[in-house]
């Protein structure tokens, strides 16, 4: 697959027209793999902000979206999820152009995307209230779920057309409308998207795209009175200051945060299947994945073996430019991640950590001059250091013993994140019970790295505030409301609780 060229200029999408910034202002990103600009964003504003918030909340309420009956709103969906298939093969270039992931993955995942615009589109006229078998006379009772309003979806750079597809299904499922605002250094698919919006038919302000940097445009949007609901995947830090920028007006907030998600290796495991899942946990998309499988806790009659395994596979890993088919890993997204991932590997060194792979920046000739860094395992790591806690977001895994069951749940646990974890393990009593003991929000056993839209998706404890995916993730999009209809000839007692 071809770059993209010449050297493009980007608009925001609001009220269903192209248009510039209010401060007509723009910046510039980053081809990853080159290190090299090849694209302009928009720099939005609070002014932005307040356009396609009024513009959302007019398509929210006006008649064409409101009383669109939900089974043509189901088909807009699926039909959205159509164009996205016909694009994919464009849709991934300009993703791996902007973020770097394998051309490979990215094509595979454009291939999977529509589904979500299907399973939610398949959802949209299947919102059922009930009709409760209530405890009074004369009293007809029932519910209604009703869309929650205007939702500002909010995704970081990592996936950023798969995490949008998480929100604006089940959104527009639901009968939302959205502001969407994509991560200032990767903005360039969810723009591209917005084509495929026009084309497909939603009336404007359905979807909006704002661009720009969290802390004005991201600020402005979780801020403003007008949205009702924040859909936030993304760091730790900004969901702490999101979750309390929507505590103030009490706005409706799922958030999707980070990992440090432990991959236990019991000494019954298929050992050369846990190299593969432990690989795939920690290199595939280059560790910048909030599932990463960062840390790999290993029994200790079987660590040596294991680790011998892991390394022959992980050194064959080709690292290059993630356009070519052959490329395993490819860059760091961005400069800043690049520098956090090499800050974490001095952090290893200092706190006594034995690096036995990779450990450097890669600058060979097949890595274009971008932001490369190797695959890289530390040994001789305890459970209590930095490394082992705090999330790395690059290629980095670290090696941890246990001597037992109790003990490797204890330590897979002993992290204040819960998104993932995984169990290699030919005990089928083992995989039952360690699913049950880890505290995260999603297992798997004798696999890692798979997700559905049936399958819900979220954290424990510090990964986040709700889930997406799977049926329930509409009802985070959707308010219960309960209609009392009394059909009793007098009103009883006016001073006593009915
Ligand atoms: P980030 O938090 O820096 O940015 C995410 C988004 O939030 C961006 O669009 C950014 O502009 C915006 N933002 C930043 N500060 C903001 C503020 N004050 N107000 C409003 N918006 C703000 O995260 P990142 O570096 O882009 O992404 C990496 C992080 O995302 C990692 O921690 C990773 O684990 C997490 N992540 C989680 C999941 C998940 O599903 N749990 C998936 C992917 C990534």
């Amino acid at each position: 697959m071809n770059r993209i060229a010449p050297f493009r200029d980007y608009q925001i999408f609001i009220g269903g027209r192209w248009c510039q910034p209010a401060s007509r202002e723009y910046f510039e990103t980053f081809d990853p793999f080159l290190g090299k600009p090849w694209a302009r964003i928009p720099r939005c504003d609070q002014r932005d902000v307040d356009a396609a918030v009024s513009a959302a909340r007019a398509a929210l309420e006006g008649a064409e979206w409101a009383c669109m009956h939900p089974t043509r709103r189901g088909q807009l969906l699926c039909r959205f999820g159509d164009l996205i298939q016909q694009n994919a093969d464009r849709l991934a270039a300009i993703e791996v152009q902007d973020n770097g992931k394998l051309y490979a993955e990215m094509r595979t995942q454009l291939g999977y995307i529509p589904e979500w615009f299907r399973y939610f589109g398949g959802l949209a006229d299947k919102i059922e209230g009930a009709v409760l078998p209530i405890d009074k006379p004369d009293m007809f009772t029932y519910t209604r779920h009703e869309p929650v309003g205007v939702v500002a979806a909010i995704t970081p750079w990592n996936s950023p057309l798969m995490l949008a597809t998480w929100k604006l299904a089940p959104a527009l499922a639901a009968g939302c409308t959205v502001v969407l605002k994509p991560s200032e250094f990767t903005s360039a698919s969810t723009l591209e998207l917005m084509r495929l919006v026009e084309e497909a038919g939603f009336p404007a302000g359905v979807i909006n795209v704002v661009t720009g940097f969290g802390t004005e445009v991201g600020d402005a949007l979780t801020t403003h009175p007008g949205i009702d609901k924040i859909a936030f995947t993304g760091g730790e830090n900004s969901g702490r200051h999101i979750g309390r920028n929507a505590a103030d007006s009490f706005k409706r907030l799922t958030l999707e945060l980070g990992g440090k998600s432990a991959q236990l290796v019991f000494p019954d495991a298929d050992l050369d299947n846990a190299v593969k899942g432990v690989v795939s946990g920690i290199f595939a998309a280059t560790g910048q994945t909030c599932i990463a499988g960062s840390r790999v806790l290993v029994h200790d009659s079987i660590h040596d073996q294991f680790l011998e395994k892991f390394i022959a596979l992980a050194s064959t890993a080709r690292m290059g430019d993630p356009m070519n088919s052959e490329t395993q890993v490819g860059p760091i997204t961005t400069q800043p991640q690049y520098q956090r991932v090499l800050s974490c590997i001095t952090m290893a060194h200092d706190e006594g950590a034995e690096c036995v792979l990779g450990g450097k920046p890669a600058t060979g000739e097949e890595c274009g001059g971008g932001w490369f860094i190797e695959p890289t395992v530390f040994v001789n790591v305890s459970n209590s250091m930095r490394i082992a806690q705090e999330e790395v977001f690059g290629p980095v895994l670290s090696v941890i013993r246990f001597q037992d069951d109790e003990e490797a749940y204890a330590m897979a646990n002993d992290t204040h994140y819960g998104l993932a974890a995984g169990i290699w393990t030919s005990d089928h009593r083992r995989a039952f019970n360690g699913a049950w003991r880890l505290r995260a929000g999603s297992v798997w056993t004798n696999t890692y790295r798979a997700v559905s839209y049936m399958a819900p998706f979220g954290g424990f404890k510090y990964s986040g505030i709700g889930r997406e995916s799977g049926q329930e993730a509409i009802y985070d999009y959707l308010e219960t409301k309960c209609v009392w209809m009394s059909y009793g000839q007098n009103v009883p007692n006016p001073f006593v609780l009915r």
